[in-house]
């Protein structure tokens, strides 16, 4: 997949929200680092990332309908699509297509590919070669356009693109595409090569074609060729061969030149439109995010922590209490978390057992806990020697875990009393 790397950091930035018991600032601090380093590592441009932290900081302030996590969740998956230029880039038909750019940046491929591309949604698509640099560039652009299935025009040998241009019958197409000469910067000489052209083709969208390996500096020569030859968008090349193609990507989008499609690969059908919310999508694996949310949803809500935390305060907690706060715990993997709410709670000395509870461990109590009476659950301390040898047998267990779990719940009734009386 393209920029499968980035792919991989963002998911992972994210599943820290979901399985994390609070959104509170140190999340939401080590969220946003993290995804700095996923972006940065993939080329972005630092103040954009920068600017990018503060407003996912900023916006997870906002009041919502969403719980806390969905929100930070959609947050982060808004501003990257904002990131990126939100909408897709629209052209409209008929249309006059000029592809500009460097040597070796893919705009004959890309030529190519657009035909290909208009030309399967039923239009009637023309290419033209007006590279006269290059001596290749008219078969290479003319076996395209036999393998696509358009017309083609061309004049070998000929050295004025304009008078190519101008030798071509173009009244009767949806779609013309024409393909121009490189250099190897952008210089004074192919800047008027190209207005050349521009002036009798008036062409509706001036394209600059641009390869993804060239990370941030993408900024720079977007900007250039937008000021010299007014570029009204960009196609982003070799995607598929590069892990620092989010440079050129948000760099595109944030100058007046958005992105309209992407060259994924070297072959004609590896091309697509670049639409910010799909791309973010599949970057994202949109059903890997709708998990997060329904794990977000499942694990234990701040309110029901908060309760389990003062009834645990008070000492009004019986066996199925301290099981339920047992399970809670093992889902937010400790209790620190909880600690951090309850004033008092971590000058305590917490037994090193009740910070870590293993599934296993709670298995065996709820298998316990089903071998007790009514009585015995809600007054636990009634279990003596000859209960714990029934409640043993009866549950398959031995004595001694029955015994853990009765030391356990002496225990946590022990230091609620002790927070009460402190
Ligand atoms: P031009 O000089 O700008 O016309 O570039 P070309 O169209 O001749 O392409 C230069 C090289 O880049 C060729 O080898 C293409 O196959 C390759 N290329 C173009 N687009 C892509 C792409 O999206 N992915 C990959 N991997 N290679 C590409
Ligand atoms: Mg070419």
């Amino acid at each position: 997949m393209v920029l499968d790397k980035l792919g991989t950091s963002l998911k992972a930035a994210l599943s820290k929200i979901a399985n994390a018991l609070f959104v509170d600032d140190t999340l939401i601090n080590e969220l946003t680092r993290e995804i700095q380093r996923a972006l940065l590592q993939s080329d972005v441009n630092v103040q954009l990332v920068s600017d990018l932290t503060k407003s996912i900081k900023a916006r997870a302030k906002e009041t919502s309908r969403l719980t806390k996590k969905e929100q930070l969740i959609n947050i982060v998956y808004e501003e990257l699509t904002n990131f990126l230029g939100k909408e897709p880039k629209e052209i409209k038909l008929p249309t006059k297509i000029m592809l500009i750019g460097l040597f070796g940046n893919g705009k004959t491929t890309t030529a190519g590919k657009l035909a290909k591309f208009y030309k399967k949604r039923g239009n009637k698509v023309a290419l033209i070669q007006t590279d006269t640099w290059r001596p290749a560039a008219y078969e290479q652009l003319k076996q395209l356009a036999a393998q696509v299935g358009v017309d083609f025009y061309g004049i070998k040998n000929e050295k004025d693109p304009v008078n190519i241009y101008n030798s071509a019958k173009l009244s009767n197409y949806d779609v013309v595409i024409i393909d121009t000469a490189g250099r190897d910067a952008l210089s004074a000489d192919l800047i008027k090569e190209l207005n050349n052209i521009n002036n009798v083709m008036k062409a509706d969208e001036r394209i600059l074609v641009m390869a993804a390996d060239l990370g941030q500096a993408a900024q720079k020569q977007a900007e250039t060729f937008h000021k010299t030859v007014n570029v009204t968008s960009v196609i982003i090349t070799k995607l598929d061969g590069t892990a620092k193609g989010g440079g050129a990507l948000t760099a595109c989008a944030i100058t007046k030149a958005p992105v309209a499609f992407i060259g994924i690969g070297e072959k004609i059908d590896e091309f697509e439109q670049f639409n910010p919310k799909r791309f973010v999508s599949r970057l994202l694996g949109m059903g890997d995010i709708e998990t997060l949310l329904e794990k977000a949803k499942e694990s234990i809500t701040e309110e029901k922590a908060e309760d389990l935390g003062k009834r645990f305060l008070k000492g009004e907690f019986n066996l199925l209490d301290l099981y339920d706060q047992m399970q809670a715990m093992s889902k937010m993997g400790s209790l620190s978390k909880l600690a951090e709410m309850i004033p008092g709670f971590s000058q305590l000395k917490i037994p090193k057992e009740l910070l870590g509870v293993q599934e296993e461990k709670l298995k065996k109590w709820r298998f316990a806990m089903d071998s007790m009476t009514k009585q015995e659950l809600e007054e636990p301390e009634c279990i003596t020697g000859k209960r714990v040898e029934r409640i043993a047998s009866g549950s398959g267990l031995k004595v001694q875990d029955v015994r853990e779990l009765l030391k356990q719940y002496a225990q946590a009734k022990k230091m609620g009393k002790m927070l009460k009386g402190g």
